[in-house]
């Protein structure tokens, strides 16, 4: 089985498998019974947070629990008007899941278009050119759109209106991730220490993906090495090995912690100057990256760039040169 094959064996397929975000869960499984016992389409839904926390699968769930198909797209993939409609209009059946990977990045026209097939479930086509141009109005199903997005700031406001459920999802606890990982190796049928299922949800920056993707780089290490369980001193070492510190950081993080405090005096420092000294992506910096950061309190962000914290320096070892109450 290759990686994705293996992800979508081991991809929770119902709500109650799916581990943590109780909050959300919670919320979600009133507006399903909800929207099944009126025998409707669950409302419009814009999930939003960093990348691998689960939004894709969560998508699947819901469709998975309304007893409807899932159809998925990406904002980037839809260019024009035709693409959109291609989509709509092709096999998309009552009450189904429209998910939109990415919505952030869906284009202005697109848009524009998807709006009316949102709110009146119809779709507008222009046929022809110029004076000789006519719109005619091709009617949809009642479906669910579900868009993700790790930019909601990104989302336009006439966008945002259309949804009726805004939700966004929280990074995992240590424990949380264990419980992920811990299912994860007894589907896979092998074994694992629960202080081993613990030390890498502490070190997977609260990300689900993260944590399944260490878990598997751990157990080649195990297996390697003749054990036919993950043990804790074997979680340990292999993720010193992978590059993963203490709090979860890996190489790129700590290499944008110390551009900040050493090339930039800790900031203010503004993203698209830190990107240009890391070379990196200004998207990545501020998708990936920065959330983290911030949730550690080893970045802040103020209006005149980012800001390296005090305890960016003791987590690197260095003496803050700031009193840090100031
Ligand atoms: P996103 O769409 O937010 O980037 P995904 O839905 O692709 O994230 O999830 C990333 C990986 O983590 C997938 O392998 C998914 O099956 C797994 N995953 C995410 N959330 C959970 C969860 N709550 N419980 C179990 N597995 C999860």
């Amino acid at each position: 089985m290759g990686i994705m094959e293996q992800d979508v064996a081991l991809r929770p397929k119902t709500l109650d498998e799916y581990v943590g975000q109780e909050r959300l869960k919670e919320k979600l499984k009133v507006y399903l019974q909800a929207a099944k016992g009126r025998r409707e389409a669950l409302d419009h839904t814009l999930l939003f947070g960093p990348p691998g926390l689960g939004k894709t699968t969560l998508s699947h769930i819901i469709a998975y629990e309304m007893g409807v198909n899932i159809k998925v797209t990406s904002g980037p993939a839809i260019e024009k008007p035709g693409d959109l409609a291609a989509i709509l209009t092709n096999s998309l059946e009552e009450g189904d899941v429209l998910f939109i990977d990415e919505i952030h990045r869906l284009g202005r026209v697109a848009e524009e278009h998807l709006y009316p097939a949102m709110e009146d479930f119809k779709l507008d086509i222009v046929l022809g050119q110029g004076p000789a141009a006519r719109t005619i109005e091709l009617p949809l199903p009642r479906f669910t759109l579900i868009g993700a997005t790790t930019r909601p700031g990104l989302i336009t406001a006439p966008m945002r209106s259309r949804f009726g459920i805004i939700e966004h999802l929280e990074y995992y606890t240590p424990q949380e991730l264990a419980l992920g990982l811990m299912r994860d190796a007894r589907l896979s049928g092998y074994g694992i220490a629960e202080e081993a299922a613990l030390e890498i949800g502490a070190r997977s920056r609260g990300t689900m993906r993260i944590a399944k993707r260490w878990l598997r780089r751990v157990r080649d290490y195990a297996e390697v090495a003749g054990e036919k369980e993950v043990s804790l001193e074997r979680a340990h070492d292999a993720l010193d090995k992978l590059g993963i510190d203490s709090a979860g950081l890996d190489e790129r993080d700590i290499k944008m912690l110390e551009a900040m405090i050493h090339r930039f005096s800790g900031g203010p420092v503004g993203v698209d100057t830190l990107a240009t000294a890391l070379s990196e992506d200004a998207n990545t910096i501020e998708d990936v990256y920065e959330p983290y950061l911030i949730q550690l309190g080893f970045v802040k962000r103020t209006p005149r760039g980012r800001v390296a914290t005090a305890h960016a320096y003791v987590h690197l070892g260095l003496p803050v040169p700031f009193d840090e109450y100031d």
